[in-house]
């Protein structure tokens, strides 16, 4: 968990982009892009992915897709549309395994993802 780049962006001891922090969840742009508005959405706490995820971790994960419904309508992303995604493993694509939220806008999305 020491190793973890997310943990270490949620405290602080490397750098990101901020967009939203609360007491336990932080909100920061991706590096890399993928749409015009690209912002990762984690808890603070280390979950390596949904499949560690509790159920008393479901309250937490309701909050999550609360702020990320509020910082699509501070980007103006409740006019157009967006995406609220999370990869599970590794057919998934998932390459940090600290849970995170892609929240994707700004053009139109494709269906099904590749
Ligand atoms: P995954 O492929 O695991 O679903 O998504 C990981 C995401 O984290 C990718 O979109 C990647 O660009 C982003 N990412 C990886 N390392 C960093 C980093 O150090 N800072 C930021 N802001 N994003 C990162
Ligand atoms: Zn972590």
């Amino acid at each position: 968990m020491n190793d973890c780049i997310f943990c270490k962006i949620a405290s602080g001891s490397i750098p990101s982009r901020k967009v939203a922090d609360t007491e336990d969840m932080y909100a920061f742009e991706d590096t890399n892009p993928q749409a015009p508005v690209h912002i990762l959405i984690i808890p603070k706490r280390h979950i390596d992915s949904t499949l560690s995820l509790k159920k008393e971790d479901a309250e937490l994960i309701g909050r999550i897709t609360i702020l990320a419904n509020e910082i699509a309508v501070s980007k103006g992303l409740d006019r157009t549309g967006f995406r609220l995604l999370t990869n599970t493993g590794r057919n998934a694509g998932q390459s940090v395994f600290h849970l995170h939220y892609h929240l994707l806008g700004g053009r139109t999305m494709e269906w099904p993802p590749g």
